[in-house]
C-alpha cells in the first residue's frame, strides 16, 4: 500500500502517519524529517536546506525527489509507504509519478486532511507548549510567523496538488477538524475500500505479544532499521513485539534461504509463495514461544 498525507502544517499529518505505521506495517517517509536529520548531521543537503527550513520555504525540488528516491529503494518501504510532507508542488508530484513508474510502483491513494486553517495557529502553539513541557528542542520553524509562511506556500504550491490528484481520481478529502481517532477511523475506512486490510500474522503476533510483554520504553515504537539495530540484532529483544518483528525477519530470511537450496538441487526455481506461508508458520512458532518466555 503506497499512500500520500496531503494537508498543510499542524493538520494531523504526521500523527497519523504514525498511527498507520503500527496498524499497517508499512514505512512513513517524512521528506522534513529526513530534511532535519540532514540538517542536523551537517550533510551537504543539510547545509543547503537549513537556511530554507527556518525561514518557511521550500527545499529545491530535485533535493526532495533525490532523497524520496533513494529512500523508496530501501529494503523495509518494501511492504509499502506513507509520504508525509512530500510531494509538496506539482513538478514535484510529476517527479514521483515518473519515478514510480520507473519502479513499476502505484500509488494506491492520496488522503487529504482538510482543516480549518485558523485552528491552525493554535495547534501549533499546543504542540510547541507540549514539546517545552517535554523538555523536547523546538524546531526553527515552529513560530507563528514562519507558520504564517509555511501555510502561505502550502496554499500557493501545495493546494495545486488536490486539483492534480483528483483528476486522476486517487484523492479522498477526510475532515482533519475531527478528533485524533475519529481521523484515524475515517483513514480507515477509506483505505479499506480500496483493499487495504492489516497484516493479519503481525495484528495476531503483535497484540498476543505486546498483552504478554512489559511496557514498552517510550519511544521504542519509534526505532527504526538501522545500521546501529542490525549490529545489536542478536542481543536480547527488549519487548515481545520486538521479538516477533526479528523473529519474521529471521525466519524469513531462514526459509528462502532453504528454499533455494532445495530448489538447488531440483534444478527449479523456488515457489514464492510457499515459502512465504513456510515463513509465516515458522514465525508465528518463534513469535509464541518468545512470548511465552
Ligand atoms: P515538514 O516537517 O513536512 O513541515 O517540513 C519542514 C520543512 O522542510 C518545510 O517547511 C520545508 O522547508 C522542508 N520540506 C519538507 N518537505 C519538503 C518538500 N517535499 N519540498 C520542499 N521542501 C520540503
Amino acid at each position: 500500500m503506497r499512500i500520500i498525507l496531503l494537508g498543510p502544517p499542524g493538520s494531523g499529518k504526521g500523527t497519523q502517519a504514525q498511527l498507520m505505521v503500527q496498524r499497517y506495517g508499512i514505512v512513513q517517509l517524512s521528506t522534513g524529517e529526513m530534511l532535519r536529520a540532514a540538517v542536523a548531521a551537517g550533510t551537504p543537503v543539510g547545509l543547503k536546506a537549513k537556511e530554507i527550513m527556518a525561514s518557511g520555504g521550500l527545499v529545491p525540488d530535485d533535493v526532495v525527489v533525490g532523497i524520496i528516491s533513494d529512500r523508496i529503494d530501501q529494503p523495509d518501504a518494501r511492504n509499502g509507504f506513507i509520504l508525509d510532507g512530500f510531494p509538496r508542488t506539482v513538478p514535484q508530484a510529476e517527479a514521483l509519478d515518473e519515478l514510480l513508474k520507473q519502479k513499476h510502483l502505484k500509488l494506491d491513494a492520496v488522503i487529504e486532511l482538510r482543516v480549518n486553517e485558523s485552528a491552525l495557529l493554535s495547534r501549533v502553539e499546543t504542540r510547541v507548549a507540549q514539546m517545552r513541557e517535554r523538555g523536547e528542542e523546538i524546531r526553527a520553524d515552529d513560530t507563528p510567523e514562519v507558520l504564517t509562511k509555511r501555510l502561505a506556500s502550502y496554499r500557493n504550491q501545495t493546494e495545486p496538488l488536490i486539483h492534480y490528484y483528483s483528476e486522476r481520481r486517487k484523492l479522498s478529502t477526510i475532515d482533519g477538524m475531527m478528533a485524533i481517532d475519529e481521523v484515524t477511523g475515517a483513514i480507515h475506512r477509506q483505505l479499506v475500500a480500496l483493499g487495504a486490510t492489516e497484516p493479519k500474522a503481525r495484528a495476531k503476533s503483535t497484540s498476543k505479544s505486546a498483552a504478554r510483554a512489559a511496557p514498552a520504553k517510550k519511544g521504542a515504537a519509534k526505532a527504526k532499521t538501522t545500521k546501529k539495530s542490525a549490529k545489536t540484532a542478536k542481543k536480547p529483544a527488549k519487548s515481545a513485539k520486538e521479538a516477533a518483528k526479528k523473529a519474521v525477519k529471521g525466519t524469513k530470511k531462514a526459509a528462502r534461504k532453504t528454499a533455494k537450496k532445495v530448489a538447488k538441487k531440483a534444478g527449479k526455481k523456488a515457489p514464492k509463495k510457499s515459502v512465504k506461508k513456510g515463513a509465516k508458520k515458522a514465525a508465528k512458532k518463534v513469535t509464541k514461544k518468545r512470548a511465552k518466555r
